[in-house]
């Protein structure tokens, strides 16, 4: 057999938005390669998520009733190494996320397969498949073939992949799980919620994003008030947030969020440092307003000017 094999992602009852995401991953391998596209979905609510993931694209669902109330890493990989066992998969994808990266190693591991981390693109190569990750605080970009490895587990970046829209076709099949080897490896403690930022910049479709170079915190409530009037979402770069001068939420790169569904994005004072542009550099209409005509922020910009940002400020407050 072939194809790929789709780990989904939930948390608390809600299936991520990443599966749609890795849907549309898998959907793009399967043209590439062929084989069918079957998401797992395991946990004792496996069952009533599972229709979540009928998604087009999606050949079938293995539902595999499990009786962990919470997310236990040791019997998610059990279950993706079984199905892997009895599907023969070439490429597994799990989210790259605090629950994928707690088993999707330790996956490649027991099946002795090839392995990337953070996985933002996706191609054919000579031999086969071919993944992208970055390297080095994200200044280069590493692409990674796997000669001779005849399944390939992956975990998956969120906001790299285009989302599968719409309902698919896609029947759920139960999927028994052994779990008895593993049952107690893990023990879930409690949730504990991250202070709310109240802004969420990877659905924003206007971020009007503040740099080093609006230079106080006192300036802040000028910039938020103005977002606020332009319906722009306030987003930050990450000395302005380290500064606890925003709330991390507001921050915009690597390390922060991913302006996934942003049109537009008003770059004020930001010099445009590699990190910052992996989280904003896709957008299709970028203005940079910045004094100095070598930042690199004007590398990826749309429009750019190279005056003061408070003036510009100023002139901006004036019309709206
Ligand atoms: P600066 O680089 O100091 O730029 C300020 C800019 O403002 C300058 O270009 C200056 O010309 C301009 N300016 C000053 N005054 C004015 C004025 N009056 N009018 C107009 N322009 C003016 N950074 C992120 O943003 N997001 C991340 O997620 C992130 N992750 C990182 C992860 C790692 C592992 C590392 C090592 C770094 C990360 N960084 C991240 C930090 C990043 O490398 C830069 O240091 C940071 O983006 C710089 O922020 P800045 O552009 O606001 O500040």
């Amino acid at each position: 057999m072939s194809g790929i094999l789709v780990i989904a992602e939930h948390t608390r009852g809600v299936p991520a938005d990443l599966n749609a995401e890795m849907s549309g991953a898998a959907s793009q391998l399967q043209q590439q390669f062929g084989g069918s596209v079957r998401f797992l979905i395991v946990g004792s609510d496996a069952a009533e998520l599972a229709p979540a993931l009928a998604l087009p694209g999606v050949d079938e669902i293995l539902v595999a009733h499990t009786a962990n109330a919470h997310f236990d890493a040791a019997i998610t990989e059990q279950a993706a190494f079984q199905a892997a066992l009895q599907y023969e998969p070439d490429t597994i994808l799990i989210a790259h996320s605090a629950s994928g990266m707690a088993y999707a190693s330790a996956l490649a591991v027991h099946l002795g397969s090839g392995f990337a981390a953070d996985v933002f693109a996706l191609d054919r190569a000579e031999q086969g498949l071919r993944a992208t990750r970055s390297g080095y605080g994200s200044k280069v970009n590493i692409e990674l073939d796997f000669p001779d490895k005849p399944v390939v587990v992956l975990t998956i970046r969120s906001g790299a992949f285009k989302s599968a829209k719409g309902a698919g076709t896609a029947q759920c099949t139960p999927f028994m799980v052994d779990s008895s080897a593993t049952v107690g490896c893990y023990q879930h403690i409690e949730f504990i919620e991250p202070a709310a930022a109240g802004v969420d910049i990877g659905k924003a479709d206007f971020i009007l994003s503040i740099g080093r170079g609006i230079q106080d915190e006192k300036n802040i409530p000028r910039f938020a008030a103005l977002a606020d009037k332009l319906g722009a979402t306030l987003g930050c770069s990450r000395p302005v947030a380290d500064s606890g001068w925003l709330h991390k939420g507001h921050q915009v790169g690597l390390t922060g969020k991913v302006a996934i569904n942003c049109k537009l994005y008003l770059a004020l004072g930001i010099s445009g440092a590699v990190q910052h542009l992996h989280g904003m550099k896709h957008v299709d209409t970028i203005v940079a307003i910045n004094i100095d005509s070598n930042a690199p922020i004007f590398n990826v910009a749309t429009l750019g000017s190279t005056v003061d940002l408070f003036e510009f400020t100023e002139a901006l407050e004036k019309l709206v």
